[in-house]
């Protein structure tokens, strides 16, 4: 009971705290346009300082299908100078990235078998006992804690559910264990479309949960752990991430909660890189074209000043005030509004280039 009191005055006090408005400081964000591994070096110059002890570079090994995910050469120059470890956690959906196994056999048939990688969920779980609006608990991978600093290396993209995939995303989703995953994605159940289903199967046969039955198309939605693999694999796009608004802001809002945690508690410093811009992300395994030219890299140590940095400049390359909600519908300005809220860095920045 004493407790159940204590988890209900830390999530009040949490949900206080954001409408609290925090006098932002101005922080500072590094970018060359330079794309390429001598670029990200030129940004890492700049918050070198802040990188300590055993470095670990969070990336995306990619999707088998989807082309867009950054390459090893642009890290390959950074993760040698420091001797880091590449790091990554397995996916909810089925696929190489899965398994702790076949997830390494495809970053190094992508390129990333010259330095060490670890999974970092592949021996269990850590939790952080927590008290957010969403959370009393956080799970990420149990080797968090054999790293001192975290590069948290994002590719800057459109999410058919968060609005734009960058370091918050790359934290949160990135950073959780299958289970973290899933408590994010809980209760997030596709809209689907019975007239688009041609009745192959793949969707009933690949859905972690058994949750889909075909004559007709239905989702049970007691079943659905919210995976996406469905989204994934339809061969005529029956499924479609939930047009429903709070549902997305609602993700937006678990993200952002799971981000801070984690970050509260680890070291992390950000890199963005602003190329292959899609609407979608990279974890689609067919991702649209990019809709804007690649823009450059970005290096930070504040994860909000970073998104902020990096969806100004998106916006201003597309030409308008909310590029991904004009390309896929969702806008991501939620995401950085909710992140500033709960303290976790500044919406203001100075851009200094580096170039
Ligand atoms: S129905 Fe739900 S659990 Fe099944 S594949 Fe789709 S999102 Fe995943
Ligand atoms: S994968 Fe798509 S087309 Fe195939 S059965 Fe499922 S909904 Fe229908």
């Amino acid at each position: 009971m004493a407790m159940k009191k204590n988890i209900l005055f830390g999530a009040l006090v949490f949900l206080l705290a954001g409408h609290i408005v925090f006098a932002q400081k101005t922080s500072t964000v590094y970018f060359t346009k330079d794309i390429s591994g001598q670029g990200v070096l030129k940004v890492y110059q700049k918050i070198k300082d802040s990188v300590k002890g055993r470095v670990a570079v969070k990336v995306h090994f990619g999707e088998e299908g989807n082309k867009n995910y950054l390459k090893p050469e642009l890290s390959k120059p950074l993760v040698e100078l420091l001797k880091a470890t590449y790091v990554e956690t397995n996916v909810l959906y089925s696929g190489p990235r899965q398994k702790t196994e076949s997830h390494i056999k495809l970053a190094k048939a992508h390129g990333f078998g010259f330095a060490p990688i670890d999974i970092l969920d592949s021996q269990g779980e850590k939790i952080y006992i927590c008290s957010t609006a969403c959370y009393t608990r956080v799970l990420a991978g149990s080797h968090m804690d054999r790293y001192n600093t975290f590069i948290i290396f994002s590719h800057f993209k459109g999410h058919g559910l968060a609005g734009f995939g960058g370091a918050i995303k790359n934290v949160a989703m990135g950073l959780a264990s299958r289970m973290g995953k899933r408590a994010m994605h809980a209760d997030y159940v596709p809209d689907y479309d019975t007239s688009k289903c041609i009745r192959c199967g793949t969707c009933v046969k690949q859905c972690p949960a058994g949750a889909i039955s075909i004559n007709p198309l239905k989702i049970d939605t007691r079943k659905c752990i919210g995976c996406g693999q469905c989204l994934k694999d339809c061969p005529v796009q029956a499924f479609e991430a939930s047009r429903d608004r709070i549902s997305s802001e609602l993700f937006n809002r678990r993200l952002v909660e799971y981000a801070k945690v984690l970050s509260d508690s680890n070291h992390f410093v950000y890199i963005n890189v602003l190329a292959n811009i899609s609407p979608d992300c990279d974890c689609s395994g067919r991702a649209r074209k990019p809709f804007t030219g690649d823009i450059g890299i970005l290096a930070s140590t504040d994860l909000v000043a970073i998104e902020q940095a990096s969806l100004d400049l998106v916006n201003q390359a597309h030409k308008c005030q909310d590029a991904f909600l004009k390309e896929s519908g969702r806008s991501g300005n939620m995401q950085i509004e909710y992140a500033a809220r709960l303290g976790m860095g500044s919406r203001k920045y100075k851009l200094i280039g580096v170039d």
